[in-house]
């Protein structure tokens, strides 16, 4: 079941909002204040934010933009003047789409699901269940355990393969070294969670074009790692 956060003051705007996606089959979550939704937006799994503009503490503008820093799922911006949406475009906060108020319920619905399908196909594209993932210049065959860059193949060891294999084939999810750690290491008792950073690094000294700006695994301060989309 498809989640979304709904980040809006007006409780009456929310709950609305909220009883049409849940007739819809989307399972729905309320943030009435602009700091507690961003929280919840960067440390819960949602599949598609709806975010007011105005909002006490910290606003839609922020809150978008600071979301787009680590996550590329769909945010749907809610916004009671017209003008608004041009300062949207204007700033580039990465927003999927605008909705101004009043709008009508079904049409809100309608934009939830045209953009969480949209979504779902870019990743289901980038995560089939076939034996080569390809993504920009990288090429990775899971069966013969290869990896090209730029047509050129790579050598990876065993874990760093494993490693880059786990990234790519989750693209744009935040993984912790702890996280890592366990998925590629599993119960050897060989190593900690530093293992996965000295990993991460010999992986960019192959696939990257420049190791100072990561275009592929990108770090995420304080967090961990993603493989950007
Ligand atoms: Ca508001």
């Amino acid at each position: 079941m498809s989640k979304v956060l709904i980040v809006e003051d007006e409780i009456a705007i929310a709950e609305l909002e909220k009883d049409y996606l849940e007739l819809s089959g989307f399972e729905v979550e309320i943030e009435g204040s602009g700091k507690d939704g961003l929280t919840r937006a960067l440390t819960e799994e949602f599949d598609m934010f709806i975010l007011d503009l105005m909002l006490p503490g910290m606003d839609g503008f922020e809150i978008c933009k600071k979301i787009r820093e680590v996550k590329n799922t769909p945010i749907l911006m809610v916004s009671a003047k017209k003008d608004d949406i041009d300062k949207i475009r204007g700033l580039g906060l990465g927003a999927d789409d605008y909705i101004t108020k009043p709008f009508s319920p079904s049409e809100l619905v309608a934009r939830v699901k045209a953009h969480l399908a949209r979504y779902e196909r870019l990743i289901g594209s980038n995560a089939q269940e076939n034996d080569i993932i390809e993504i920009r210049g990288i090429k990775i065959d899971k069966t013969a355990r290869r990896v090209w860059v730029n047509e050129e193949e790579k050598p990876f060891t065993t874990k760093e393969f494993d490693l880059l294999v786990f990234l790519a084939q989750n693209p744009n999810h935040v993984f912790t070294k702890e996280e890592l750690f366990k998925e590629i290491w599993d119960m050897e008792s060989i190593g900690d969670i530093a293992t996965v950073t000295v990993h991460i690094k010999k992986i960019r000294e192959k696939i990257e074009m420049n190791t100072a700006k990561p275009q592929y695994i990108e770090t995420i301060w304080g967090v961990g790692y993603r493989f950007k989309l």
